[in-house]
């Protein structure tokens, strides 16, 4: 008897997020909310103290409430941002779990079952900190989150699953609300490796947004009396700002269209092209180019080749034309535009299922290795049985299990990480710069060693501090990186020794799930410091804390 127990794919996006399982034929199916959409605007509104609204009510009451409404907030994951609303405090961690919540409770009414057991995608640029963050907004929101996947990895897991890719290079170009990244990908029958990623977590469509927000502005600023006051009427502006990106979508398929709109009392029309709109928007379209640029030249370093087998297009801004058309003018490439919008949430689902019959398997022929001098089952039974179980488990055929069970996949980091040192060489005053010693798009697991030593005659301590690449291109100089707290990171007490005698080895580890080590060792007074660094901003208290106030508060839709 199935206990019907699933497994949820989730993509939570800049703008729109999605929730998808894997039915009972095996096939990956979004779960729509209570609108009747496959995807919800991530955004939230605080209404009172004890109950939020996420999605379309909440994307409606940000021209009636803004002061109460939020969106946006991925781009704030793994900072520190505190919120109030209602006197209630917040973090992105939280507001996150919120429309977690709200798509969990969509999935649960959707299938008729309990979401438990997730897979939550992140960009993959996310640096450690952004990737802790999202896998504390699943805790948070009172859900199993089973791993972190990177975006492009799911959308290529789904191509492969639907239109079949394997001995493929494929580039995904994924352009989404309020992010851009470029990854290649390498399918193989049973792996799948990232090859080398890129992107910019400032850049989406949100710019575009923007962009076409000032120029309406601007046009309204003509046509409206010169004393009507436009930008104190917070209402106004938060109706321009959704026309804006209404009429960015409307230009997707149509080459013209009229913006109406009322402004201090005057009724404004201003008619819009999809020729200003490319015009207006250009530099943004010419940034993600040269990022696919600059991840061709690093997957040519990296393979000694940058050929390209396909080219997949994901996340709502690629619909645009302009994508594919300059892509294929750059590149002479044919992109192929499948299920953007969902492509994301349903290769999470895919690889939620995948994982958990990927590791009973490794954990049931890791039992067949330690049972040596019994009489072990043949592998290929084995393997039968977790298929079997998982097919019980979950009300799937056993082929259905079988599909989606084949692939391992292997990460790269996705930012250089790295110590402070102190410049001893140049001359002049001492400058203080970043030594990366992990750096983006190592392979994960990542092992990397630095030998060090004391700068100053005497010198009797030595700190360590960690930083991360905070910008697009790692950077040794220190406001170029953010700095992650460790507890652990002073030696004390060296022999007082002439600079540059005592000898400091620093191996910094990241594993496949992103969990950072690092350790140092100062051989003659024989100090190692060790830190398992908690790359996350939130203790287990916080999150404690904080899934019990999301599990106080009234979600819906
Ligand atoms: P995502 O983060 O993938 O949900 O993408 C959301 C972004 O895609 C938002 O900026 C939307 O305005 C934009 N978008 C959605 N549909 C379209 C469309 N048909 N044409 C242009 N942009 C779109």
């Amino acid at each position: 008897m199935p206990d019907n127990t699933r497994y949820f794919g989730i993509d939570l996006g800049t703008t729109n997020s999605a929730i998808a399982y894997i039915d009972e034929s095996g096939i990956a199916t979004p779960c729509r909310n209570q609108d009747g959409y496959d995807t919800t605007p991530s955004v939230a509104y605080f209404e009172s103290p004890s109950n939020v609204i996420v999605g379309i009510q909440a994307k409606n009451a940000a021209s009636t409430d803004p002061q109460r409404t939020l969106s946006l907030i991925k781009r704030k994951m793994g900072t520190i941002a505190p919120y109030e609303f209602n006197g209630i405090g917040y973090t992105p961690e939280s507001i996150s779990a919120l429309i977690l919540k709200q798509l969990a409770q969509d999935a649960a009414e959707h299938t008729g079952g309990e979401v438990h057991s997730v897979v939550i995608t992140v960009p993959a640029y996310f640096g450690l900190q952004q990737r802790d963050a999202t896998k504390k907004a699943g805790a948070i929101a009172g859900l199993h989150v089973l791993g972190i996947v990177p975006e492009p990895v799911a959308a290529a897991l789904y191509y492969e699953a639907t239109m079949g890719a394997v001995g493929k290079t494929i580039l995904v170009y994924d352009l989404g609300g309020g992010t851009f990244d470029t990854s290649v990908i390498r399918v193989e029958s049973n792996e799948i490796t990232v090859l080398c990623t890129d992107g910019n977590d400032r850049l989406g469509g949100a710019d575009w947004d923007r962009s076409l927000f000032q120029f309406l502005h601007q046009e309204v600023r003509q046509q409206v009396p010169p004393d009507t006051d436009v930008d104190s009427d917070e209402s106004f502006l938060q109706m321009l700002a959704s026309q804006a990106e209404e009429a960015k979508i409307g230009l997707t398929k149509r080459e013209k269209l009229p913006v109406r709109l009322m402004a201090g009392g005057t009724s404004v029309t201003i008619d819009v092209t999809r020729e200003r709109l490319e015009e207006l928007t250009q530099d943004k379209l010419d940034t993600t180019i040269e990022i696919v640029r600059r991840t061709l030249d690093t997957l040519e370093k990296k393979t000694g080749s940058a050929t390209i087998d396909e080219v997949l297009l994901v996340g709502g801004m690629t619909k645009m034309p302009a994508v594919a058309q300059r892509l294929r003018a750059e590149f002479g490439w044919d992109p192929r535009l499948r299920d953007p919008d969902l492509a994301v949430a349903k290769g999470a689902a895919l690889f939620a299922l995948g994982q958990v019959v990927f590791h009973e398997i490794r954990h049931e022929l890791d039992q067949s290795g330690t049972e040596s001098g019994k009489e072990t089952e043949d592998a290929e039974a084995r393997i039968d049985r977790v298929i079997g179980r998982v097919s019980e488990q979950t009300g799937m055929s056993p082929e259905a299990v079988r599909s989606v069970a084949v692939k391992e996949t292997h990460p790269v980091l996705a930012k250089a990480h790295g110590v402070k040192l102190v410049d001893t060489r140049s001359p002049g005053p001492r400058r203080e710069y970043v030594h990366h010693i992990v750096l983006g798009n190592d392979p994960l697991p990542a092992e990397e060693q630095l030998k060090t030593t004391t700068v100053e005659d005497g010198q009797t301590t030595v700190k360590l501090e960690l930083y991360e690449q905070d910008g697009l291109v790692a950077s040794p100089e220190v406001k170029a990186n953010k700095r992650i707290p460790i507890p652990d990171d002073v030696f004390i007490d060296l022999p007082s020794a002439p600079a540059g005698s005592l000898s400091i080895e620093i191996t910094m580890t990241v594993t496949e799930e992103g969990l950072l080590e690092l350790s140092a060792w100062e051989s003659t007074t024989r100090q190692k410091l060790t830190n398992t660094v908690e790359v996350g901003l939130l203790s287990k208290e916080q999150v404690q804390e904080a899934k019990e106030l999301v599990a106080g508060i009234t979600v819906s839709g």
